[in-house]
């Protein structure tokens, strides 16, 4: 099967919303009057970001929706897609299973694949995303100010433990390992709680390298600093909650840390006026998607992070390498 084919079986569909998809040298999109186009790519590289045992209908789909990610920290609405992929050979098993993952997740989401390049190399998946918002009304790193909440949606942690069990640095109780294992492997990008936050969080970012390190760009960005509540970020570990958890035998320094520095969460963190709690939970429901508030905004630079009691923790957290 030559580079042709390819791309004519498994990455051609008919085009819906854009003007020219796969097929000519350039596609063709055209945001609605009013919008701006919101633009980021993403690559992921085996070995780095993920394992060569991957299934690849997941890792089609995990390529797709950490691009989504981003579009969903703007504030913007998903409308097309790019895939440069290169691969060291055509294996059409494995591309079935991609195209089906990568696809399946865009259809959920009505981004099309417009375009793309496809190489012989080591095996690499570099997406470019196309999202549209009204012209200002992007959410942006830079608008925290002191006294705002912190909020995270979903769960935190998760990804990263089943990272540390593939890895045999702990071993994790088989029904926590499962559920573990897909929040790695098939992650869900907020798309719908960004949108339903335009107008109510004043900065946002999404979590893919840890909560205390991506939420320190927001800091940055928005000259303040941030107060933690470290065990509201460990409550939010899912798999915590499980039954099985009660013989895991995690010990609690773990939690926290796979918690408030794990990474691949692909969750959104954002701030909002502490007035605007109730608009923040109505956002959350509107968009299925749980929220919680894990801190406030502070006008003193860095990151305390606290106990239940108030107690700072040691700063041990940032620039976290407890793994190695
Ligand atoms: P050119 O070299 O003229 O840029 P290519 O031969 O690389 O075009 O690709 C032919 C067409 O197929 C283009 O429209 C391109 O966007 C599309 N394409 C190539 N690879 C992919 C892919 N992996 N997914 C989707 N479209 C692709
Ligand atoms: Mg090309």
């Amino acid at each position: 099967m030559g580079e042709f084919d390819l791309i004519a079986k498994y990455f051609t569909r008919p085009v819906k919303r854009a003007a020219l998809g796969v097929g000519d040298d350039c596609a063709l999109l055209a945001p609605a009057p009013g919008m701006q186009l919101a633009v980021s790519s993403d690559m992921l590289i085996e070995g780095r970001h993920f394992l060569s045992t991957v299934d690849p209908a997941r890792l089609g789909h995990k390529a797709l929706a950490v691009n989504l990610s981003d579009l969903a920290a703007c504030g913007a609405k998903p409308l097309a897609f790019t895939l440069a992929l290169s691969m060291p050979s055509v294996d059409e098993a494995w591309l079935a299973g991609f195209s089906r993952g990568l696809l399946g997740l865009a259809d959920e989401h009505g981004c099309e694949l417009v375009g793309g390049d496809t190489t012989r190399g080591p095996l690499n998946i570099c997406i470019t995303v196309f999202g549209e918002v009204p012209a200002g009304a992007a959410l942006l790193r830079s608008g925290a100010r002191t006294g705002d909440d912190i909020w995270v949606s979903g769960t935190l942690g998760d990804a990263r433990l089943a990272l540390e069990a593939f890895r045999g640095t702990l071993s994790l109780p088989a029904t926590m390992f499962k559920f573990a294992r897909l929040r790695m492997e098939q992650p869900t990008p907020r798309v719908a709680l960004g949108l339903a936050l335009r107008g109510i969080a004043t900065a946002a970012i999404d979590v893919s390298d840890g909560l205390i390190g991506d939420l320190t760009h927001i800091l940055l960005a928005s000259r303040v600093g941030a107060r933690l509540d470290a065990d509201a970020a460990m409550d939010m570990i899912a798999a915590r909650r499980m039954p099985a958890n009660a013989e895991s035998g995690l010990a609690l320094e773990t939690l926290r840390a796979c918690a408030l520095a794990g990474g691949d969460d692909y969750e959104l963190a954002f701030t909002a006026r502490a007035t605007a709690r109730d608009a923040v939970e109505q956002a959350a429901h509107a968009s299925h998607t749980a929220v919680t508030r894990i801190g406030t905004i502070e006008s003193a630079l860095g990151v305390r992070v606290v106990d239940a009691h108030g107690t700072v923790l040691p700063q041990r957290f940032t620039g976290f390498d407890h793994f190695g």
